[in-house]
């Protein structure tokens, strides 16, 4: 039986290019896209290379009511995940799109994988997708400390997302995009445990710098390069690591 995945962010740059590689490999994928439109056009591109089955999820990642939709739909359909790629992501700006960045790169993927959770299988995957600039290293002396706490729950995690939102990103001077990053992989770890009686593996995985509408076209990594990085989430045997091509590396 064919084996079913769920990319959010699926319609360009990296996600497209997961999806077009899982559905190579005859896996059914869920294309999600916050515009239908969007999803449509990418899986009639993505039809055209490859012999999988691929159907578009609207899905705004930003939104409780559209996790829930989608979550609907696909039980409806009598769904099951054996993977869920919570690629969808933004690079705010500098300061100004504190709120935006962290709802979309962290409390985005917590969102998805809640939501989609009574749906995935036993055994499944969630792949939460990084970037180096989350490495506590990148973060305020505060910041480095909650985060590594072995001992932080979900709930701490949650709430110290949300005072960071509140304080309009101004509380430790660390960039917004570095601690939705560094906050997802700390999330990764939890939900790892959280999950581990399910056997549920969750890992993060960082692209590199890739030449995608965010990366720019300097990034020295093609689409290719970074899908494959992220793909080591997908069949991982591990969990709760953080994984660039593969190998661990530091958070
Ligand atoms: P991209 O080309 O800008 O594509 C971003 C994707 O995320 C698009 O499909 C976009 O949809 C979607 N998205 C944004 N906000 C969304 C929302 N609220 N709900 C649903 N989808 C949403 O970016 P990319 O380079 O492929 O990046 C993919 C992931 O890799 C991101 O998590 C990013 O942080 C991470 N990453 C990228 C790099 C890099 O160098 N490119 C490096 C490290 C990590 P629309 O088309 O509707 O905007």
């Amino acid at each position: 039986m064919a084996k079913t995945v769920l990319i959010t962010g699926g319609n360009r740059g990296i996600g497209q290019e997961v999806a077009r590689v899982l559905a190579t490999e005859q896996w059914d994928v869920l294309v999600g896209s916050r515009d239908r439109a969007k999803g449509e056009s990418a899986v009639a591109r993505l039809r055209k290379t490859t012999a999988g089955r691929l159907k578009v999820v609207e899905l705004d990642v930003t939104s409780d009511a559209s996790v829930a939709t989608a979550a609907q739909k696909l039980r409806d359909g009598a769904i099951k995940l054996d993977a869920v790629v919570n690629n969808a992501g933004i690079y705010g700006e500098g300061r100004g799109d504190v709120g935006k960045t962290i709802e979309t790169n962290f409390f985005g993927p917590l969102r998805v994988t809640l939501g989609m959770l009574p749906l995935l299988r036993d055994g499944a995957t969630i792949t939460n997708v990084t970037s180096g600039l989350g490495e506590l290293a990148n973060l305020d002396r505060a910041h480095q400390k909650l985060l590594a706490d072995p001992a932080l729950t979900r709930e701490a995690l949650v709430a110290l997302l949300q005072d960071f939102v509140e304080s309009d990103g101004r509380d430790g001077g660390a960039e917004p995009y570095n601690v939705a990053k560094a906050a997802l992989n700390a999330l990764t770890r939890i939900l790892a445990i959280e999950l581990a009686d399910r056997d549920i593996k969750v890992n993060s995985t960082c692209p590199g710098w890739v030449r995608t509408d965010m990366g720019g076209r300097d990034a020295p990594r093609s689409i290719e390069e970074g899908a494959a990085s992220v793909l080591f989430g997908v069949t991982a045997r591990q969990t709760g690591a953080v994984l660039r091509d593969g190998k661990r590396i530091p958070f």
